[in-house]
């Protein structure tokens, strides 16, 4: 029997900290409306250096604490890690099957994760959890005779009602992050091994500008915008 209480948004990030950059503004918009937030962390991370001299799995150790320590300040309920490494994804019957028992786990009304559309030029692993989570979401997490054995454990097939995507080439959909810009910016600074301590200024005038140009049309100074799609309304 599951027994996880229901989420509002289950967020699958390829690697830690895309999330913060996605979508960390409006995590925090959810969690202030009393709305729970599951991370699932997809890789662990561990190609992410440009110092031949760092080990890799002390970068995962590393990036596991900076990810934990992010979604502490966010107020996210829980972090999964499931700890494929870096640059291994592939679309694969497992990996599927593995989101799928995520959703069908924790019931999310909204799904968040990367395009996987972005055209040319996008990390790999964004690509593959976009386009394995679009998959798992419908059919695969919705239909019972698609996993009999998720089924006889007690994971019953599950609707989710919203997907967004960031980095989208296709934004439809806008949500105002003006008073959460500056947690989101905090999170952000909490992967150090990513983000230079001492560019973190510089680096919050450049996001500042980023999402206050993705805001285009909305009306809200600063925004996140997504891809949108609505299922079984
Ligand atoms: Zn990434």
């Amino acid at each position: 029997m599951n027994t996880v209480e229901p989420v509002n948004a289950l967020v699958f990030t390829p690697h830690p900290d895309d999330a913060e950059f996605g979508v960390a503004g409006t995590v925090v918009n959810w969690i202030r409306e009393g709305k729970d937030v599951v991370y699932v962390v997809c890789t662990n991370g561990d190609k992410g250096t440009s110092d031949p001299n760092l080990d890799p799995a002390e970068l995962a150790k590393t990036r596991e604490e900076e990810q934990l320590a992010a979604a502490d300040m966010l107020g996210v309920r829980e972090v999964v890690f499931l700890r494929h490494p870096d640059q291994s994804l592939e679309d694969t019957p497992e990996f599927r099957k593995e989101l799928v028992r995520l959703i069908r786990t924790y019931r999310p009304n909204t799904v968040v994760t990367a395009d996987p559309y972005r055209r040319y030029l996008w990390h790999r692993d964004h690509r593959i959890v976009g386009r394995v989570m679009l998959d798992a979401v419908f059919p695969y997490a919705r239909d019972v005779h698609a996993y009999p054995d998720l089924y006889q454990e007690g994971l019953e097939p599950y609707k989710v009602r919203e997907v967004l995507l960031w980095g989208s080439p296709d934004t439809n959909y806008w949500l105002d992050i003006t008073d959460t810009f500056d947690i989101k910016m905090a999170a952000l600074a909490c992967h150090k091994s990513q983000i230079d301590p001492t560019r973190v200024k510089e680096m919050a005038e450049r996001m500042r500008e980023r999402h206050r140009l993705m805001s285009a049309d909305s009306g809200y100074e600063l925004a996140e915008g997504f891809h949108r799609e609505e299922l079984f309304r």
